[in-house]
């Protein structure tokens, strides 16, 4: 059993809690404090009356320090993982790896000195002078908003460059998984972080949400999660910075070139790793139509060996979603889609929030199952003719986060880098490959402002300022 978190505003005198329950079981497994908007509005003015000194070392040693913690606490950390989200204990050890990466890259960064210097004699009317440049915390406090798929990697993105840049953050979990990020911030207190630094609020959004997006000391509002939440945010959040890192619908995009075997190996693993609950899964395979017959064959047989089950079991491939109205809603989605004409190859079990991976073929673009972003392990394959029509399915939905390429015709490959609407454009790999440290985020309804990963997100969370000086 997972010992009470209570954090944020004043926890230990909250009457009201919010349960977190195990999604395979339904069993209870922790609780946290229901925050009012009083107790938010207390944690910005703590977070905006403090100011914080730590030199680069000391930011960096924190960060390093919770790393190898982290990995010391591998199985408490990821158990904790498994039992709140429901991900099996692979993903879940995994996501620890990443999340410890993402600490490691913080350090690094919080040493690396961001300045320039430039001359000012460079044109006939320069000067004897220099331009120094550097890079501020933000004078205000900075919200974070993150969803549930990564219960503790989405965390690590928001606070790490935070950390390394010296603000202070008030930080929102999602409902749905609020203990993992309770684990973390307890975790960097423990490694030295001042709690003034990174505040966790918990509680029910409907009441919260909107002192997080308009207290007055918020400057940036960092948040990953759905569309329609992100938009809100977006037209409620008047002069500040935001940063929104949202839904996806991928394609893995497999061309008549591709061996098949790889393509089906990384269409799978894209499709239901952490139970298909990435903003990068494998939504859409977009099949050409001359290898169409045998990639699907695979893909039904990679499906059909894929463990689903109990998400604490060592041996599960993969776990349950996050909770029983997801799995009904990937059912009600795939049920449509063979009324339209589908055909259902494999799955479409549901028992509580234990859904079977999935796998449709005749599937049309304009089917919701594939327009719409359906956050789970389903495998839609929809097949094409050429690469313009390629091009096309892919860049027809309102999405444009990332993308996967199995090519090995660099003609091919540079069309699909060039005209493809998406963040990222991956050849041989799944839509969701990445580093923790490089950029990552996506265009049209998927992402608005900088993107993330360590260094991007960086640079949204400082201000540039320069100074000049005299240099005989
Ligand atoms: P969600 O949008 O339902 O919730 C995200 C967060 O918003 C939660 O913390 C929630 O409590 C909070 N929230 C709810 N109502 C709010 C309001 N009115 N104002 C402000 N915040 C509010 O998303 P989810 O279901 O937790 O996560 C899944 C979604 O996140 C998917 O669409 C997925 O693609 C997306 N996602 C995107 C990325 C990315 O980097 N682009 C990464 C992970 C997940």
């Amino acid at each position: 059993m997972t010992k009470p978190l209570l954090l944020g505003g004043e926890p230990a005198h909250s009457e009201r809690f919010l349960d977190v329950h195990h999604p395979y079981t339904g069993a209870r497994i922790g609780v946290v404090a229901m925050a009012t908007v009083d107790q938010v509005r207390e944690a910005f003015r703590i977070a905006q009356a403090y100011r914080p000194a730590l030199s680069r070392y000391e930011r960096a040693d924190i960060m390093n320090r919770a790393a190898a913690m982290l990995r010391m606490r591998l199985a408490e950390a990821a158990r904790l993982i498994s039992l709140e989200s429901g991900l099996c204990q692979k993903d879940a050890i995994y996501e620890i790896g990443r999340v410890a990466d993402v600490l490691n890259f913080g350090a690094n960064e919080a040493l690396r000195d961001d300045g320039q210097v430039f001359s000012c004699d460079l044109t006939p009317h320069g000067k004897r002078r220099k331009v120094i440049t550097m890079r501020e915390p933000l004078q205000g406090v900075i919200t974070a908003i993150t969803p549930f798929n990564h219960p503790m990697n989405q965390v690590a993105h928001k606070v790490v460059p935070s950390i390394a840049t010296n603000n202070r953050m008030v930080l929102k979990p999602s409902e749905k998984v609020p203990l993992s990020a309770c684990y973390f911030a307890e975790l960097l207190y423990e490694a030295g972080l001042p709690p003034e630094m990174l505040q966790i609020v918990t509680g029910d959004p409907r009441e919260i949400a909107d002192e997080l997006i308009g207290n007055p000391h918020v400057d940036l509002i960092t948040f990953t999660g759905g569309v329609a939440i992100g938009k809100h945010i977006a037209a409620r959040a008047g002069y500040r910075r935001i940063v929104l890192e949202l839904g996806g619908n991928d394609p893995l995009i497999v061309m008549e070139d591709a061996d098949i075997e790889r393509a089906a190996e990384l269409a799978v693993q894209g499709s239901y790793k952490n139970s298909g609950q990435r903003c990068t899964a494998v939504k859409r395979m977009l099949v050409h139509a001359s290898l169409v017959g045998e990639f699907t064959e695979m893909v039904v047989e990679k499906t059909r060996h894929w463990r689903y089950g109990d998400p604490m079991d060592a041996d599960t491939d993969m776990g349950t979603v996050i909770d029983e109205a997801a799995a009904m809603l990937f059912e009600q989605r795939v049920n449509a889609a063979v009324s339209q004409g589908a055909r259902l190859l494999i799955g479409n079990h549901r028992d509580g929030a234990l859904y079977s991976p999935t796998v449709l073929d005749n599937v049309h673009p304009d089917m919701a199952l594939v327009r719409q972003e359906t956050f789970g392990p389903v495998s839609p394959i929809i097949v094409f003719k050429d690469i313009d029509d390629a091009i096309r399915i892919s860049n027809g939905t309102a999405f444009g986060l990332s993308s996967g390429v199995c090519t090995n015709r660099m003609d091919y490959a540079t069309r699909f880098a060039n005209e493809l609407h998406v963040g990222n454009v991956n050849i041989w790999e799944v839509p969701g490959y990445r580093i923790e440290l490089t950029p990552f985020g996506g265009i049209k309804d998927s992402g608005l402002g900088y993107k993330e990963g360590v260094q991007e997100a960086i640079k949204s969370f400082t201000n540039g300022k320069t100074f000049t000086l005299p240099w005989a």
